[in-house]
């Protein structure tokens, strides 16, 4: 079996994939470089930079699986892949704690004022006063999106003392409770969340599926997150909730496009917490995607 690595993945799963398989690692591959020889190899490992359009997936003759370290497989053309019979797996459960800790750091960071803080400090302010924050504890988390991430968020803003309530319109409501949260519909978790965090697959149901109506029905001092996707949030819409107070602040690992243009209108907010969509960049999530992907092509190459 031949097998590309076109995106960095940790150095465990491509030494397990090597005693199956020829390794190729090529992380700087470029679109053009791609289409003109993907049909070399049996196998694929990308992460989110590479792109498997249908054009590139329809010059794959001998590709048998595409493996996505990670969770999304939005750029991946799974309806390409199917036609050619291509196998595509992921590790979802890699990530999960990690993107939910990464969550709980931007919801410190806003309750906190924390990177805020921080840069006043290093330009030598001591501007105590504006930095006054609120506790997590008795406040009310809403998450948009129960699922993995979304759950282990709730466990540990339970333990800061929150109440969580949830919409998931796919969630059965048993399941709900033996979670902890109060399953409602979504105004009630916009009307009555102190933080909101998202935890959703962009699809078109959940694509600016929170924009100027969805603040308007936020207190004006509830802090939202997203760690999920880029997208799901209308970027005009919140920049209008910030501008104007419609809301106490935000925190966003992905954007609408990635990187951000340079004079987003974000950036000169300080009511805003920006990262660049490191949610699942930790050691250990890294090398958790990487063992379970190479898993799952050593299992195929083993038959
Ligand atoms: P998951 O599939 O376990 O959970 C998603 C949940 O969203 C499910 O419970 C589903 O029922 C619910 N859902 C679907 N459509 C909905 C809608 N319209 N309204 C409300 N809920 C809806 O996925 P997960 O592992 O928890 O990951 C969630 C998202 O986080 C992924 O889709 C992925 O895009 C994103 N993610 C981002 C990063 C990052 O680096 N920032 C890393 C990992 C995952």
């Amino acid at each position: 079996m031949k097998v590309l690595i076109a995106d960095a993945i940790n150095e465990k799963g491509i030494e397990n994939l090597k005693e199956v398989a020829e390794v190729v690692v090529n992380t700087s591959i470029t679109p053009e470089e791609l289409a003109d020889t993907i049909h070399e190899y049996n196998g694929i490992i990308v992460r989110s930079r590479t792109k498997l359009t249908a054009d590139i997936i329809k010059k794959a003759d001998n590709l048998q699986i595409i493996a996505r370290a990670g969770v999304g497989v939005d750029n991946i053309d799974l309806d390409a892949a199917t036609e050619k019979g291509i196998m595509v797996v992921n590790s979802p459960e890699s990530t999960s704690v990690t993107v939910a800790e990464h969550t709980m750091g931007l919801i410190l960071s806003m309750a906190r004022k924390i990177s805020i803080a921080d840069k006043s400090v290093k330009e030598g302010k001591w501007e105590k006063k504006q930095f006054m924050g609120v506790e997590l504890r008795n406040k009310t988390l809403g998450v948009i999106g129960m699922g993995r991430i979304g759950s282990q968020v709730v466990n540990r803003c339970k333990a800061f003392g929150m109440d969580a309530m949830a919409y998931d319109p796919y969630l059965p409501e048993e399941v709900a409770k033996q979670m902890g949260v109060d399953l409602t519909d979504l105004d009630t978790v916009l009307k009555n969340s102190d933080f909101i965090t998202i935890h959703v697959p962009l699809t078109p149901e959940t694509k600016h599926s929170v924009s100027y109506e969805q603040f308007d029905l936020m207190k004006d001092t509830a802090y939202i997150v997203n760690c999920s996707r880029g997208g799901v949030i209308d970027e005009e819409a919140l920049y209008d909730a910030l501008v104007n107070d419609k809301i106490g602040g935000a925190a966003l690992d992905v954007y609408e496009e990635e990187p951000p243009a340079t004079d987003s209108k974000l950036f000169e907010l300080d009511n805003i917490v920006l990262t660049p969509h490191i949610a699942a960049s930790t050691k250990e999530a890294q090398r958790d995607a990487a063992i379970i992907v190479a898993d799952e092509i050593i299992d195929l190459a083993k038959g």
